[in-house]
This record gives structure tokens, sequence and C-alpha cells, in this order.
């Protein structure tokens, strides 16, 4: 069985592919202006998408996460979901959304072969959503999230940014919200991007005392897969849910990298703020050019460095999450 693994000894099993950089929230820590399309983009096309799959599959990709920008604005999802699931290889599709299409969507995505779900869900207090997103729709999100639940996902799990002085007194609310329910809730780390540098400052929080605190109150640090990626995840045995922690600050957060991505145009990012993409979109226009996709990937993976350099403010060139797929 092939595998990509890279000069530090890292595994990579796990695609991110961003299918669109337009989104229709406004978050504060990400689009806070709304998405503005910078000339007139054009996203990888189905058969790009289908093409890119198979090069990763045959190099031992086995998961995938498609992302954006906001990836349900695609018509096309549907029909993107259904290739690349039934790509030989790849084993699990997932989709990281802000929700929004869940409750009309969902079990279309479902049937197409969505094998699991990312939702981003940062508060579960409606105003306070309503604050962050520039949208007042946390009731249709939540709902969206009870119809997803009900489909027999393989995972079902929310994203939450940990915003200092936003949203990080609600630990009560969310073991509230987890207690029946089968659902990880994951506590990410505000990354600090090239625009939103004063957000940053202002409300970037470590995840420790968070973390400390469930410890305190009997959660336990479960033991992971060794390709599963860089977050920690705690159960407690009085909960359905978990709670994961995405510390991207903490020591040795970079061992533990197991993903690659590539942009809604087609670039091969390396790290999530890697100063250079590599364009493979040439090499997609044809099946013809297959081997030469997969020799590019191949040896393009020797430039992944050991580590992102965010405790400098090292950005890369990120402006934003959505700009990559985050
Ligand atoms: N639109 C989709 C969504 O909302 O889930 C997918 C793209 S969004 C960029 C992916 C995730 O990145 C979301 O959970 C979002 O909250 C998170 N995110 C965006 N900017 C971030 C930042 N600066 N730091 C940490 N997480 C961020």
């Amino acid at each position: 069985m092939p595998v990509l693994v890279d000069r530090h000894g890292r595994r990579f099993p796990y695609l991110r592919l961003s299918l669109t950089q337009a989104c229709n929230y406004r978050c504060s820590y990400c689009l806070p202006d709304g998405y503005a399309a910078d000339g007139r983009p054009r996203f990888l096309s189905l058969e790009e998408i289908a093409r890119l799959v198979r090069a990763f599959a045959a190099l031992g990709m086995r998961k995938l996460r498609l992302t954006g920008g906001e990836p349900s604005l695609r018509k096309d999802l549907p029909a993107i979901i259904a290739a690349v699931s039934s790509t030989p290889g790849i084993e699990r599709v997932a989709l990281t959304t802000n929700g929004t299409h869940l409750p009309r969507h969902v079990r279309l995505w479902r049937d197409a072969g969505l094998t699991a779900l990312n939702v981003s869900l940062d508060t579960l207090d409606a105003g306070r959503f309503h604050a962050i997103t520039g949208h007042d729709r946390f009731a249709e999100v939540t709902q969206g999230v009870e119809d997803a639940l009900a489909l027999g996902f393989d995972a079902v799990k929310l994203n939450a940014v940990l915003l200092r002085d936003c949203n990080d007194d609600e630990l009560p609310a969310w073991r509230d919200y987890l207690r029946d329910r089968d659902v990880t809730l994951r506590f990410i780390e505000l990354m600090q991007t090239g625009d939103n540098l004063a957000y940053f400052q202002r409300h970037h929080l470590r995840a420790d005392a968070l973390e400390q605190q469930l410890v305190d109150d009997g959660w336990k640090l479960t033991t992971r897969a060794p390709d599963a990626g860089p977050a920690r995840e705690y159960a407690h045995p009085d909960y359905r849910g978990r709670i994961g922690v995405i510390a991207p600050y903490s020591k040795d957060f970079c061992a533990g990298c197991n993903r690659l991505r590539v942009t809604a145009t087609g670039d091969l990012r390396l790290c999530l703020f890697g100063d250079f993409g590599i364009p493979l979109r040439p090499l997609l226009q044809s099946d013809g050019d297959h081997d030469a996709l997969v020799a590019r990937i191949a040896t393009q993976l020797g430039l992944k460095a050991a580590g992102h350099e965010l405790h400098q403010g090292l950005t890369g060139i990120t402006p934003h999450l959505a700009s990559i797929g985050g």
C-alpha cells in the first residue's frame, strides 16, 4: 500500500480540498467584511477535482475533507461528493461547513456518500452567534446538526474557535449540550492570519486553562490512532459527547501533522501557514497527466517544513483561512 511520508517521518493519509474561496458568513476572525472576489476566480471543476483525488488516492490518501470558503455554496456539491467517495482507495469523505445549508441538503450529501461532518458553531448563544458570524442563523444551524445526527454519519463534530471575552465562558453550556449527544466538540485556538492581527491580539486565548478545567471535572484524555492528527480529545463516562482541543501554538503540534491541502484553484499547500503554493492545475486537464501529477505531488512533499512559524507571527501567504481551506 503506497503512503506519502515526508523527510521528518510524518505520514499523510489526509487531504483537505477547498472547493471555493467564497463564503456567505462574515466571521469576525476570518472575513469580517465578507467575501470579495479577487477578479473572476475559477474554482476547480468537477472533472479537475476527480483527477486530483485519483492522484492523491494513488499516493495512499484515504481521507478527504471538502472545505472552503463555504463548500455548500457550490451547486455541484452532491456530484463532487459522489465522485470523490467512489474513487478507489478513498475510505472517508468529510465536509466542513458553517451549517446554513444543512437542513435542506444534509440528507442529499449523506446519500451521495458523505461519511463525516464538521459544523462550525462558536457559541451556544444565538445573540453571540449573530455577533460573531454576522448572521442570525443559530436556529437553522443547530437544527441542521440535529438532522445530521439522525442520519448515522461516522462522526459529527462541531468546531468552536476559542475567543477571549466572546465565548470563553461557555464550558458549562457545552457540557449540558454534550451530555446526550453523540458529538465531538473541538475548541480551536484562534490563529493569527495575514489579515487579523489586531483581532488576534484582542481575542487569542490559549486552551490550557480550559483543558485543566476538563481534567478537574473528570474528563480523561483519550488515546487516538497514530495518524489521527494533532487534536487532543477528552471523554467522560457521564457524557455521550467528547471534547477536543486543537492548540496550534502548543509544543510539538506540527509533529502530529497528517494532512496536506489543495486550494480551490488547485495549488498544493504543504502547510496552512506556508509561504508558497505548488500549482497542480496544469496537470489536471487530462487523464493522460495522471503519472506526472502523482510524481509532482510526491516530489514536492520533500519541501514540507518541520513546523509552522506562527510563534514568530509568520503567517505565510494565508490572509485568512477562507483563502486556503481551513
Ligand atoms: N465555511 C466552512 C466553515 O465555516 O466551517 C469551512 C471553512 S472555515 C475557514 C473552517 C474552520 O476554520 C471553521 O471552523 C472556522 O471557524 C475556522 N477558522 C477560520 N479562521 C480561523 C482562525 N483565524 N483561527 C482558528 N480557526 C479559524
